[in-house]
């Protein structure tokens, strides 16, 4: 099998196939290509590590629980790999900052509703790290809270890749440094599968029969400024915008919408960067932490739900893109994962797959998609991946 991309689809995938492999005692063997190696680029490597499976509702995400579990058998063989955790449990708070006085009722309703959901009152808050409330305090009731984590992204896609080398039999598992070769290329070399984990650069490839859409975002990496305590880091914050304890007294910070400027423009470095055909495997494009800042700070009221954020100093501005799927049924917003119909060398034996879209719940959703995924190519059966996943490529 030749996986595409050495993300979080790509490097999930890969482990997938490969301990489905193992259990049906298959001789599987796996090349993952990526010019920029495991995690070394992409959406994977500018995201903010942080797991938890709320909608922006409060609400549970479909097949959440699901995500969380198989994401965190993920995280621990990875860790195990390593020899050190590439991940921090923290209690994932999403804000009820008064601006929409109905639907912040509406989290208080849900703490108590299962999945470890708790309604934390604002002095609670205060009292397990200073956050979310401070300045914003007299705006922010309290806090849904659920347990989640913040993974350490670059660890957490070398370890994958390590665990793949290290967990299945010899020579099974291979990663080039190098874009995938063409499928004429592919045949000759015996490969009976390809799966395209591109991320963003999937878009526009042939055979794809929906659209991805991409969206820009950043994420500021904040120190404590000289002379000043640690960042209090006990809870991540949620609320559009997040702020993630990353150890070490900092805090890493960024918001789903990228920051307007001043003048209505997107956050004008990264969008005039992407403009200028920056193909998206290149990214995660570094940009000024300081012009990055600003924009979050100014453009997103960040400072509100995390007031120690203006004193701070920003180190490292990490700049990325989502690709989303179409919504699903009731606009649910899952990954896509089937195989291609079209648009290869349909005559080519070596079958064309994808698992692509993640959007914004990568970390959430990138192991359960590559479960499903890896089953139904071993059994050259698309219809074992369940409709959720599938319905973008019309294979409900
Ligand atoms: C700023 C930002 C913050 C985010 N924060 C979070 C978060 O906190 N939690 C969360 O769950 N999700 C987060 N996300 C979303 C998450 O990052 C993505 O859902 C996920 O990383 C997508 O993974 P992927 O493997 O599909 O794509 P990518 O990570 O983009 O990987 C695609 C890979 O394909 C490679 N590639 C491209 N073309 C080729 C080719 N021809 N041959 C070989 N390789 C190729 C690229 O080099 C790249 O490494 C965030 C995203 C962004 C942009």
């Amino acid at each position: 099998m030749a996986v595409a991309g050495g993300g979080l689809a790509g490097l999930a995938t890969a482990h997938a196939l490969l301990s489905l492999g193992l259990a049906l005692d298959r001789d599987v063997r796996v090349r993952v290509w990526d010019p920029a190696g495991a995690g070394g680029a992409g959406a994977s490597r500018a995201a903010a590590g942080l797991l938890h499976p709320l909608t922006p509702r409060g609400t549970v995400a479909f097949r959440g629980p699901e995500g969380m579990a198989a994401t965190r058998a993920l995280l621990a063989s990875a860790s195990a790999a390593l020899g050190r955790p590439c991940y921090a449990d923290v209690p994932v708070a999403r804000l009820a900052l008064g601006d929409d006085l109905k639907r912040d009722a509406k989290l208080k309703t849900l703490g108590g509703s299962g999945e470890g959901r708790e309604w934390w009152p604002a002095d609670r808050l205060h009292a397990a790290g200073g956050a979310g409330a401070g300045a914003g305090a007299e705006s922010c009731e309290g806090a849904l809270v659920v347990p989640g984590a913040a993974v350490d992204m670059a660890a957490y896609l070398e370890g994958l890749s390590l665990a793949c080398a290290r967990d299945f039999a010899q020579s099974s598992y291979a990663l080039e440094r190098a874009p995938l070769p063409s499928q004429a290329a592919l045949c000759s070399d015996g490969y009976d599968a390809v799966v395209y984990c591109t991320g963003a650069s999937a878009i526009g490839l042939p055979g794809f029969p929906f659209t991805l859409t991409p969206s820009p975002g950043v994420n500021v990496v904040f120190g404590p400024a000289e002379g000043a305590g640690p960042l209090p880091s006990s809870l991540a914050l949620i609320a559009g915008k997040y702020v993630v304890p990353v150890g070490g007294g900092a805090a890493l910070a960024g918001a789903l919408q990228v920051p307007r400027d001043a003048d209505g423009r997107a956050f004008a470095p990264l969008l005039d960067h992407l403009g200028a055909g920056c193909p998206a495997r290149e990214c995660p494009v570094a940009v000024d932490a300081r012009a990055a800042a600003d924009a979050l700070l100014d453009a997103t009221s960040l400072g509100r739900i995390y007031p120690p954020l203006a004193g701070a100093v920003p180190v490292e501005a990490r700049a990325g893109v989502r690709a989303s799927s179409p919504p699903g049924p009731g606009g649910r917003l899952l990954p896509t994962a089937g195989r291609l119909l079209g648009g290869g060398d349909d005559s080519s034996p070596v079958a064309r797959w994808a698992l692509v879209g993640l959007g914004a719940r990568g970390l959430l959703y990138h192991a359960l998609a590559a479960a499903h995924l890896a089953e139904a190519l071993l059994a050259d059966d698309s219809d074992l991946i369940p409709p959720e996943f599938a319905h973008a490529l019309g294979q409900e």
